[in-house]
Order: C-alpha cells, then sequence, then structure tokens
C-alpha cells in the first residue's frame, strides 16, 4: 500500500480524463526546484507553462498574498479594492494602454478582446463588420470563442457549431491576410511569438504589415500576448521590441506569477466600446490576484530584471547549442527571453513528448509546443546553477532518447 493518502491512480479514478499528468505529484517547491510525494528533486523549466514567473514559493509574493489574505478576498465587482486600481495604474504607465479589465485567464481575457473589437465595430460602422482574422495553428484558449478563433481545429471541432465570422490565414504570411482583410473585418488576432502553435516568432515585417493593413481597414489589432507577456521574452510585452503597438492586448500567464489573473489592456477609444454592463466577471480584479499581481510586476517590470532573462536567453541558447553539438537532435534552436523552442530533426518528429517524460525521469520538467518541439518557458530568474544542472539532466535524457 502506498504511504500516501492521495495517488496519481486517483487523477484516473476521480477526474473527468482531458489531461494525461505525469506519473509523479509535486508537492513542494523553491525557485525553480520542484520535490514530488517521494522527495525526489526535479529541475524546472516548465515554469508551470509559462506561469510562475519568479519561480515557486517566493518570499515576495508569498507576503503580498498573506498580508492581502489577512485583509480582504472579495467584494464582487459592485465594489472597486485598493490593489486592483494599484495594478491598473502600474499597467498604464508602464504600456500603452489607458484603460485596463481584469478576469481571471487567458482565454477570458481573449474573449473580452474579441467581444470590444466586435462591440466597436457594431458602435461605429453599423451590422456587417464583423470578421476576425486569426492564424493557422494559433492559441488563444479554450472557450468556444477563443477555441475558434484558435488555428488548430482539433480543439474546436467537435464543438460545433462554432461562432461564425472567422477566418484562418498562414502564419508570418501577410499576402494571404491581405487577400482575406476587408471592410467588413473588425479584427485580427495574433500572438507575437506563437507560443503552443510551435515557439515561432512574427517577422517584425508581417507585424507592422498587421498594423498598417488594421489601420487601413478600420480594424482593431489584438496582440495575445498572454505567454510572451510579463517579461518572458526579456521586454514587459513583445510588442516593445517589435516596435508595433496594439490596440487591444490581452495578458495573464505569468501577471499573477502563478495566482490566476488575466486582463485586457486598450486605448480611452477603444475602450468606450464596453461600458456598464456590458461585459464582466464575478472574480475578475479582485483584491487578492490584483495584490499578488501587483508585487509580480513591480520585481519584473525593472530593467535590471529583464536584462537578466535576456542573460538567461544566452545560458540557454549557449547550453542547448552544446548539448545540440555533441548529439545532433535538433534542427533549429529558436524563441526569445525564456521563451525557448527546440524543434526536433524530422527523424526524430512527433517525439517531443517521449523526450519530456525522459526528461522527468532524468529530474527536469519540460514543455513540448506540439509534437516536434521540446519547448521551455522557466522562471524568469532562474538561477546559473539551476539551469546547468537542467541541461545536464536534458543531456542525459536525450542520450537515453538516442539509445533506444
Ligand atoms: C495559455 C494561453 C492562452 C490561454 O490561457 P488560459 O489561462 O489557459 O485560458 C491564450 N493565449 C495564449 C497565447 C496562451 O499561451
Amino acid at each position: 500500500m502506498s504511504k500516501h493518502t492521495t495517488v496519481r491512480e486517483d487523477f484516473d479514478r476521480y477526474m473527468i480524463p482531458m489531461y494525461s499528468p505525469a506519473s509523479f505529484i509535486p508537492v513542494s517547491g523553491e525557485g525553480s526546484s520542484i520535490y514530488d510525494q517521494d522527495g525526489k528533486h526535479y529541475i524546472d523549466f516548465a515554469g508551470g507553462i509559462a506561469v510562475n514567473a519568479l519561480g515557486h514559493a517566493n518570499r515576495d509574493l508569498q507576503q503580498a498574498l498573506v498580508e492581502q489574505a489577512s485583509k480582504l478576498w472579495h467584494t464582487g465587482n459592485g465594489y472597486t479594492n485598493e490593489p486592483v486600481l494599484a495594478l491598473a495604474k502600474q499597467l498604464v504607465e508602464s504600456t500603452f494602454a489607458d484603460k485596463v479589465f481584469f478576469c481571471n485567464s487567458g482565454a477570458e481575457a481573449n474573449e473580452a478582446s474579441l467581444k470590444l473589437a466586435r462591440k466597436y465595430a457594431l458602435d461605429h460602422f453599423g451590422e456587417g463588420k464583423n470578421e476576425i482574422i486569426a492564424f493557422n495553428n494559433a492559441f488563444h484558449g479554450r472557450t468556444l470563442f477563443t477555441v475558434s478563433a484558435g488555428g488548430q481545429p482539433k480543439y474546436s471541432q467537435d464543438f460545433s457549431p462554432l461562432p461564425g465570422g472567422i477566418h484562418h490565414v498562414p502564419f508570418n504570411d501577410l499576402d494571404a491576410v491581405k487577400a482575406t482583410i476587408s471592410h467588413k473585418t473588425c479584427a485580427i488576432i495574433v500572438e507575437p511569438v506563437q507560443g503552443e502553435g510551435g515557439v515561432i516568432p512574427a517577422d517584425p515585417a508581417f507585424l507592422q504589415g498587421l498594423r498598417d493593413l488594421c489601420d487601413e481597414h478600420n480594424a482593431l489589432l489584438i496582440f495575445d500576448e498572454v505567454q510572451t507577456g510579463i517579461g518572458r521574452t526579456g521586454h514587459l510585452y513583445a510588442y516593445m521590441s517589435y516596435g508595433v503597438t496594439p490596440d487591444v492586448l490581452s495578458t495573464a500567464k505569468a501577471l499573477g506569477g502563478g495566482f490566476p489573473i488575466g486582463g485586457i489592456l486598450t486605448t480611452d477609444k477603444y475602450a468606450t466600446a464596453l461600458p456598464i454592463g456590458s461585459h464582466g466577471t464575478t472574480y475578475g480584479g479582485n483584491p487578492l490576484a490584483s495584490a499578488v499581481a501587483g508585487k509580480a510586476l513591480s520585481i519584473i517590470n525593472d530593467d535590471a530584471f529583464l536584462q537578466g532573462v535576456a542573460t538567461r536567453h544566452d545560458q540557454f541558447v549557449s547550453a542547448l547549442t552544446k548539448i545540440n553539438q555533441d548529439l545532433d537532435v535538433f534542427s533549429d534552436i529558436r524563441g526569445s527571453g525564456l521563451l525557448i523552442g527546440c524543434e526536433l530533426k524530422s527523424e526524430y518528429a512527433g517525439q517531443a513528448k517521449t523526450i519530456s517524460n525522459l526528461a522527468a525521469e532524468e529530474g527536469l520538467m519540460a514543455l513540448i509546443a506540439g509534437p516536434n518541439v521540446v519547448r521551455v518557458a522557466p522562471a524568469l530568474n532562474i538561477s546559473t546553477d539551476e539551469i546547468e544542472q537542467g541541461m545536464q539532466r536534458l543531456h542525459s535524457a536525450l542520450k537515453r532518447f538516442l539509445k533506444r
């Protein structure tokens, strides 16, 4: 009999089987280290899927959480609260935005962005301007609207009828957008770096081209920065490094450093599209989430901290390149900041999940991005020691992979 009162088998017994989690159960962590039920140590290159930007059990976040927890958790949006106003001010002062709205997840943020775009077009141009252009392989979340905007039919096709008026075109293909956009288009939604789709950065000229096309056609440019935001690429938001400013930006994942919160950023002009009663959420902007996010943002939105992300990017890429010189498994190592994808050579296509399973056996948590890409999205403050230890384990896992 197991010495634990809850075990991995309970997942199969009690949980709706939409995931297949690893065979171990993590129970505690510190920085980029995690321990499972049996005390086995893992280095965390997954970062809770680009969420735990400050690592596990971060002292400052703990303090913000506990302090707020002793005061006020929730009031509902019939009342505002101090932490949410402070967080909103921080975001407005640090970005293109004049106004923000808070929700609880990335999908909810994109849902709000898309609803805003449809509503703005209706208010200003009347019925008929409601089409949305999105990209093949994009990922925008799992609500029906966002999964329909996403460009992976396997996630949406079984839930029809789907919301209409969404056109998908190839990513980084400006001509395809030109051929599709019209006076009926109300928005283009795009990830500056496709995350789930394989860690594929947008070409700068592509994003600038989208900006120009949106301006010509009175369409809103929505950047889905749920994965790329909050320091992930070495900039507070990826749009800042591209020099292309969206009209609406969705943010979530790392915003709360592990505490669920999402939001949208926009300008005064577009904020008018969502007046009193037009949209909402029970938990969005609650004091607890806002207090933690405010602390996370104040730590991350700092030049020295963001410079540290760039330094760690170089450490990751050089370590991965070295491993690849030895083992020759990757055809490409790409990405920006601490969102890095390693594309498997064609002879190993489809085996990214096998590699991440082997890595877990070696004591390393790593992600995949589709069947052919091993992805890392670690804490932005991961230490040099943790990087080196994780790379040794990855090296061992890949050696075992090649031997099989
Ligand atoms: C993770 C992700 C989402 C969905 O966020 P949830 O919090 O899971 O709803 C949306 N867009 C992008 C780019 C993401 O990476």
